[in-house]
């Protein structure tokens, strides 16, 4: 059985929950490898509808274990609300379990989140503000706390009043706010700790067995390719790869464990928080796409930007990918339009180029050049056969291949996870 890396092609938000949860029907393990609970993957299944942030998808798959790879950041209270909600809804949470590597959101990341975004003033990332993006910092700046740290209470001990020393520092002296208190950090992760403590595991070795039992291993990207912080639109990205790459570093498996990987796509576009996006839409047909798509962030509720679908970034998103196939989400929220359009090249200062800029300055130059395809006007939701689907939608499909240069897998035409088409089989 294959190991398949989940990803997200675009900007995020592009299905990927629904993706998960459908494949994790067939599979041994279920890793979740990148980004913290900025992330939220929608699923619609027979338990109901759940959001998740930290929990992988798979876990509504009665024999699947489930792993929070040590490439996330874990905000204890998150997690505990999430496993309970789950809980709440007879779902079994006793096949997850939390990498003893994965970093841990402190109080103070959270503060800092909001602190740093506010001094950025017109340059605000657009963060969600949930201490992600520090907690990455503090990764990279071997000053992070990890999840294995809950099980030593004198390690933690230790370990925070050398961290908090430092962020106190930040806090009073750069921002003027009162310093936080250890005892009462301490004491709310021990209990945290105490909790999560069931969970905790060396994950790697798992992994292990489960491929040495020739187990199906599916690994559940967040957030999409262009968000990644060196091939995204830096800044405007995530603090955390969410490349196929990004998996073997956030789980803990070697690049040639790796034998498929799913890209998955909206038909369209969207984008949440700053940044550029060349086929934004900022008129009526975004303003549909947005309605008809109810497009608002899952994690924030804000309104995410719609627009084409981008083939230019799509075959990036390819490149640095390496995709094996394609899952193309929310077919059916273009049922009702006339005529499609598909960027296929952009237009930079006098020239096309098929390329997507590093510079953000020539990115936002950057007009998309289109080719019009007719609609197909006719609902899809209730198809499950591709052969079924209206000439005009396999037509845009077809087109959608071509462009990104990689054969589409599967189709989804509405979030419940019967609500799919299966072009070619995955597994
Ligand atoms: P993720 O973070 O990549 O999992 O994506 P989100 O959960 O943020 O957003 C995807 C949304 O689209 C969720 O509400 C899904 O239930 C929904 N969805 C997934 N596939 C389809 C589809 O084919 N059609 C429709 N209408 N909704 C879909």
């Amino acid at each position: 059985m294959p190991v398949i890396a989940i990803v997200g092609g675009q900007w995020g938000d592009e299905g990927k929950g629904k993706v998960v949860d459908l494949l994790a029907q067939k599979a041994g393990v279920v890793i979740r490898f990148s980004g913290g609970d900025n992330a939220g993957h929608t699923v619609v299944n027979p338990y109901g509808i759940f959001k998740m942030h930290l929990i992988p998808s798979g876990i509504f798959s009665p024999y699947t274990v489930c792993i929070i790879g040590n490439g996330v950041v874990i905000n204890p209270p998150v997690l505990i609300d999430e496993i309970d909600e789950l809980n709440q809804h007879d779902v079994d949470t006793t096949r997850l379990f939390i990498s003893d590597r994965a970093h841990l959101i402190m109080p103070y990341h959270l503060l800092l989140d909001g602190l740093e975004e506010e001094s950025r003033g017109g340059k605000a990332l657009g963060t969600t503000r949930k201490g992600v993006g520090p907690a990455f910092t503090d990764k990279a700046a071997r000053l992070g706390i990890r999840s294995g740290d809950l099980l030593d209470k004198e390690v933690l001990l230790e370990r925070l009043r050398f961290i908090l020393d430092y962020k106190n520092d930040i806090l009073t002296k750069i921002y003027g706010i009162s310093p936080l208190s250890l005892d009462d950090i301490y004491r709310q992760y021990c209990q945290y700790g105490e909790r999560l403590a069931p969970y905790i595991r060396e994950t790697a070795i798992m992994l292990e067995e489960a491929l040495n039992q020739d187990e199906l291993v599916l690994l559940e990207g967040a957030q999409g390719a262009l968000l990644d912080p060196d091939f995204g639109t830096y800044p405007y990205t995530t603090s955390s790869s969410p490349l196929a790459g990004g998996g073997c570093l956030g789980a803990g498996l070697g690049p040639t464990r790796i034998n498929r990987i799913l890209g998955v796509f909206k038909a369209y576009c969207t984008r949440v928080g700053s940044g550029p996006m060349p086929t934004e839409l900022k008129d009526e047909t975004g303003d549909l796409i947005r309605e008809r798509g109810q497009e608002y962030g899952t994690t924030t509720g804000r309104p995410r930007r719609c627009g084409w679908f981008d083939a230019v970034a799509a075959r990036f998103s390819n490149r640095i990918n390496g995709f094996t196939g394609v899952a193309v989400t929310r077919l059916d929220i273009l049922d009702n339009l006339t005529r499609l359009k598909i960027c296929i090249a952009y237009e930079l200062d006098g020239h096309t180029i098929d390329y997507f800029p590093a510079n953000l300055n020539a990115l936002d130059r950057c007009q998309p050049i289109y080719e019009e395809l007719p609609g197909w006007q006719a609902p899809t939701t209730n198809i499950r056969q591709y052969e079924q689907l209206p000439v005009e939608a396999r037509q845009y499909l077809t087109r959608l291949e071509e462009l990104i240069y990689c054969p589409i897998n599967l189709i989804c035409v509405g979030p419940d996870r019967e609500q799919t088409i299966m072009k070619t089989p995955i597994v």
